[in-house]
């Protein structure tokens, strides 16, 4: 399952050159080409999803299970102190590239470059009230 138009696809296939460091049947990950720090990782399937909820939950499991291994080991050949996993999902929440993906980001104390947003709070029964709705949904 391909997109011939996704960039992601065309490093998956070998058309584009990537900078790889892990590999199995159901994923690969390469470095991001234009990192917020150094040694900035992506994961994705192989098979073209564009977001995470139109993935079959066990491609979206086999990428998920490699995060950790994949985040120790850019953290530790780093020295890098921690790291954000960051995964957009459709242009309101700034994916670029239409092929899910996950995001390793090495962090650093101090090095800012992410910033929490300011917390909002909820009008009184506004929480139980969305609670009820997701639910509805899911079920
Ligand atoms: P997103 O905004 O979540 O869709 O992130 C897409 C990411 O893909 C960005 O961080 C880009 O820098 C990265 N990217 C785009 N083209 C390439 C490429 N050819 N090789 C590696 N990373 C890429």
């Amino acid at each position: 399952m391909q997109d011939p138009n996704c960039i992601f696809c065309k490093i998956i296939n070998g058309d584009i050159p990537a900078a790889r460091v892990f590999e199995n049947d159901q994923v690969l990950s390469f470095l991001d080409i234009n990192p917020w720090n150094e040694g900035h990782t992506l994961v994705v399937p192989k098979d073209h999803h564009a977001l995470l909820h139109q993935c079959p939950p066990e491609t979206a499991a086999a990428v998920v299970s490699q995060l950790g291994p994949i985040a120790r080991a850019v953290i530790e050949s780093l020295g890098a102190e921690g790291y954000n996993i960051l995964n957009n999902n459709g242009p309101a929440s700034g994916q670029e590239i239409e092929h899910l993906h996950f995001h390793i980001i090495p962090r650093r104390s101090g090095d800012g470059i992410i910033r929490h947003a300011p917390q909002k709070t909820y009008p009184e029964g506004r929480i139980d009230e969305l609670a009820e709705q997701i639910k509805k949904a899911l079920s």
